[in-house]
């Protein structure tokens, strides 16, 4: 095993830069480890080697014609297969879009081939984004590298299973509800979410457009940090995306790392005073608490009454924006196409094609979404659910004028074992009980390590206010320089 792997991104791109490595030789480490240990966690779905050496190769000769390099060139990265990559499978871990090879790159995408990373393929998740453990992929569940008969969180298990295996420095995810801080929590790495519209959602496919965030995944804070600022920023193909600069994400998690807290509020949210919670994970994020008072930060508690109805609220503004987004796949436009034997009408295809190609998850979110959006109906939820969005909006923005940044732990428990929780969905999208609150407001979240519990790691949630990301990266920071870093026993 290389010991390139091992390396921070800032580490490889420093030595990329520098010409004490090549970015072939990084990539080819990377790619041995894929050989070497996917078939154990399945972390990616595809892998397009071929075009991860060219792309290395292209850094490579750039540095030897005397271009200088920017800080991520050369970086090897892993793709969640949710985003569209051009030529290269986007499956979106349905058997809908199987074989699907898209005509044209995501934004993120676009911006990540610009900043000379190299992507290594694509990476397992949930069905359409659709879940809290990588159970539901259409193409067999991923494995989490700290116990492999335990989940790596979802719906981006495979991107951070990939960081936790070593296969890959850095990652990109998306977060509807929790998709890059659960698994980044269950897996011991760091999983962001930036504010929704400071990265672009043009090119990922589609299932709750007012709430999807593409984001960085990585196994540090800063190099999360560095992720963000190359994926980052206005885009005018996505009209929800904001005009604004990028906050200095990079900068803050330097400061962060200094360990210095003095005069930052910190604000404990009442509501999530750990009902529900695994005693282990409660002892984790109290103990981080502690520390984060001795690095100087004032602690307090505010109260967010309307977080408790946060889940009930997103299980019907998802599910009944997925059932219009997922209307395009219709057996004509892409992927697959069932009962097309000249006897079946156009409206069969259809049916017969949505009938086979989405799994029970899918078509459970698409049913209540039909029905909670229906004539008759759409006041009762739908309407009801927006109206808690904006109290839960309230509640941040109030909370936001006592303290600056909030904390809770990312998740109520650790990685469970699979198969725990697929008989019962309610299960599976507790889950998500604490990060979901931030996807409605639409302010940012990261997921740092904070410690273990019974030998699984244990994630620590910093939620900071729209458009303050810095903040956020800069509290994560400070956590991660004091209670470390944590590895997996070996796979
Ligand atoms: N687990 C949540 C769901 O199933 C969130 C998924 C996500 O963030 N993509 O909807």
């Amino acid at each position: 095993m290389s010991d390139l792997i091992k390396l921070s991104a800032a580490a490889l791109g420093e030595k990329i830069a520098s010409g004490e490595v090549s970015a072939e030789e990084v990539t080819r480490a990377h790619l041995d480890r894929i050989a070497e240990v996917d078939g154990r966690v399945h972390a990616f779905l595809h892998v397009d080697t071929e075009g991860a050496v060219e792309a290395a190769r292209a850094v490579d000769a750039k540095r030897a014609a005397g271009e200088k390099l920017g800080p991520l060139a050369g970086v090897p990265i892993a793709i969640k297969d949710v985003i569209a990559t051009k030529g290269v499978p986007s499956t979106a871990a349905s058997k809908i879009l199987e074989g699907w090879r898209p005509p044209y790159d995501a934004t993120v995408m676009t911006r990540i081939r610009e900043a000379g990373m190299v992507m290594l393929g694509k990476t397992n998740m949930d069905e359409f984004a659709m879940g809290s453990s990588t159970e539901y992929s259409a193409y067999g569940p991923t494995y989490n590298p700290w116990d492999l008969t335990r989940i790596p969180g979802g719906s981006g298990g495979g991107s951070a299973a990939s960081l936790a295996a070593y296969e890959a420095p850095l990652a990109i995810g998306t977060d509807t509800g929790g998709s890059i801080r659960q698994p980044g929590a269950v897996t011991g790495t760091v999983g962001a979410k930036p504010t929704y519209g400071g990265t672009s959602r043009y090119g990922l496919i589609a299932f709750s457009s007012s709430l999807d965030t593409p984001g960085p995944c990585a196994r540090t804070v800063l190099d999360a940090a560095l992720l963000h600022e190359v994926i980052a920023g206005h885009d005018p193909r996505d009209s929800t995306s904001i005009p604004m600069p990028v906050p200095d994400v990079v900068a803050a998690a330097r400061q962060g790392a200094s360990g210095d807290l003095t005069g930052v509020r910190v604000g404990l949210v009442k509501e999530f005073s750990g009902e529900g919670a695994e005693p282990g994970v409660m002892a984790v994020f109290r103990d981080t608490v502690e520390a984060l008072t001795k690095l100087g930060a004032e602690v307090v508690e505010v109260s967010c009454p309307h977080f408790q109805y946060a889940l009930p609220a997103y299980y019907l503004i998802a599910p009944s924006e997925c059932s219009s987004n997922l209307a395009r796949f219709d057996g004509v436009r892409f992927g697959l196409r069932t009962g097309d034997d000249g006897r079946n009408s156009l409206e069969e295809v259809m049916s017969l094609t949505r009938e086979a190609g989405f799994g029970d998850e899918v078509k459970r979110r698409i049913i209540i979404g039909t029905y909670a959006l229906s004539s008759g109906y759409y006041d009762a939820y739908y309407g009801q659910a927006q109206k808690v969005r904006t109290l839960i909006t309230r509640d941040f923005t109030q909370a936001f004028e006592q303290v600056d940044v909030l904390v809770s732990p990312t998740t109520p428990f650790t990685a469970f074992e699979l198969g725990a929780r697929t008989a019962d969905p309610y299960q599976m999208y507790l889950a998500d009980l604490y990060t979901i609150p931030t996807n409605l407001y639409g302010g940012p979240g990261i997921s740092v390590p904070a410690g273990l519990s019974d030998g699984l790691p244990v994630g620590l949630q910093v939620m900071a206010p729209t458009m303050a990301d810095d903040r956020m990266y800069r509290i994560a920071a400070a956590v991660e320089s004091t209670v470390g870093t944590f590895t997996p026993p070996a796979l």
